[in-house]
């Protein structure tokens, strides 16, 4: 049987279910991410599109940097999902919005070079300087905003 994770924001408006293994957990250290999530870092959880089905409500998106599309809880805030055209096929889901976090252990450090000065992590995980995943560069780099 596939794994199933569900997934919930702070008011419980949207919830979501996914289905079968992740391709891909990282952490998330680019201040994009730090300002969207309000967190000093995130995790973010890479599934195929078509194994998220959202079963109640519907998030808010908001899209600053070009490609990109957040999504949110329009009633409560939480952040929920992280879509990049420049990474085709790819929905990734904020560590937040799991009803079982624990399940999800990073695999590497995104972003590295942007990680707060205080924040040291001895988990031998490979630290990344920029996206840990090869995003198209036809849509150029987030840092040139
Ligand atoms: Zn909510």
């Amino acid at each position: 049987m596939a794994r199933i994770e569900r997934g919930h924001c702070f008011c419980g408006a949207v919830m979501a279910v996914m289905e079968g293994e992740p391709f891909w957990i990282c952490f998330d250290h680019d201040d994009d991410c730090r300002r969207a999530t309000g967190g000093p870092m995130t995790i973010w959880i890479g599934y195929r599109p078509h194994q998220v089905e959202l079963t109640a409500g519907k998030p808010k998106t908001f899209s600053k940097t070009k490609g990109v599309i957040r999504s949110f809880c329009a009633d409560c805030g939480t952040s929920i999902f992280y879509a990049d055209e420049g990474l085709r096929d790819e929905l990734y889901v904020s560590i937040g919005f799991m009803d079982a976090p624990e399940r999800f252990p990073p695999q590497a450090q995104a972003y590295w070079d942007m990680h707060l000065p205080f924040i040291n992590m001895a988990d031998g995980l490979p630290r990344v300087d920029g996206y840990t995943r090869r995003r198209d560069p036809a849509l150029g780099n987030p840092r040139e905003r």
